[in-house]
């Protein structure tokens, strides 16, 4: 249920006429719109910008990663390798030994001796195979890492200062703005203008019109004796479906009653 507030009423007394508060209302939300464009394409522009730089943050770490691993593997098979060469030496002196036999139960050792060397060999180098196969992977998926790493150095540096300029631009018309809407608010009612804020925080938009009985706005339909009441005089209500600020103005043949979002 509608219930009447005296919202406006507690404006009347103001020094702006009601009016005038329409029309600077109608001034404010036009500068919050721009401003709403302008913080947007701020957020765009430092969207890109951190978007390749931690692209290239992720890139760093994995390609820290990759590298360490890398580093252990290599020095995994630089040991397996020194293994197989410490086990030839072995080999050559069993060899010996073997020729040195005087006994079958020697000759027996020696031979037993041999092949576990042999053994020991052909399992370190199959591992030494694996790692290397292991290892040329990791390099190939390394060097695929830098290039897209590089390219995204490049891709920062070419389009980093285009876009610093950019927030530089966009940042300063985003300070008059604010300044511009500084003054704006001054000429408002204190309570109107807080009222205001609070709803275009909540809602984005404070402000809304009527002309056929519905808001603009939410396109709620508006209780008929809250129309009558907005069409009879220039008064200032709030919509009880969205709560946005709410006047009636008069119909037009083109629709042309909303200001226009942006300038
Ligand atoms: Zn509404």
């Amino acid at each position: 249920m509608y219930v009447p507030t005296s919202f406006s009423s507690s404006f009347r007394s103001h020094e702006l006429s009601i009016p005038d508060q329409i029309r600077a209302l109608e001034k404010l939300a036009q500068i919050d719109a721009e401003l709403k464009g302008l913080q947007e394409q701020l957020a765009q522009e430092r969207s890109t910008l951190d978007g390749l730089r931690s692209g290239i943050a992720k890139l760093d770490e994995k390609l820290g990663a990759s590298r360490a691993s890398l580093a252990v593997m290599d020095k995994t098979r630089a040991e397996l390798v020194q293994d197989v060469r410490n086990m030839t030496q072995q080999l050559d002196h069993s060899r010996e030994k073997l020729l040195r036999s005087r006994t079958e139960r020697e000759s027996n050792a020696a031979q037993r001796e041999l092949e576990e060397l042999r053994k020991l060999v052909r399992d370190r180098e199959d591992e030494i195979g694996k790692l290397s196969t292991e290892s040329e992977a990791s390099r190939q998926q390394l060097e695929a890492t830098e290039s897209d790493h590089a390219k995204l150095v490049a891709e920062l540096g070419a389009r980093e200062g285009d876009i610093n300029s950019k927030l530089g631009e966009v940042s300063s018309k985003e300070r008059e703005k604010q300044t511009e809407r500084g003054a704006a608010t001054k000429t408002l009612p204190a309570q109107l203008y807080r009222r205001y804020d609070m709803i275009r925080l909540k809602r984005g938009t404070a402000l809304s019109q009527t002309s056929d009985g519905t808001c603009n706005a939410c396109h709620m339909a508006l209780p008929p004796q809250l129309f009558h009441r907005l069409r009879r005089e220039p008064i200032l209500e709030q919509c009880p479906s969205c709560n946005r600020i709410i006047y009636f103005v008069a119909p037009q043949p083109a629709a042309a009653s909303i200001p226009p979002e942006r300038g």
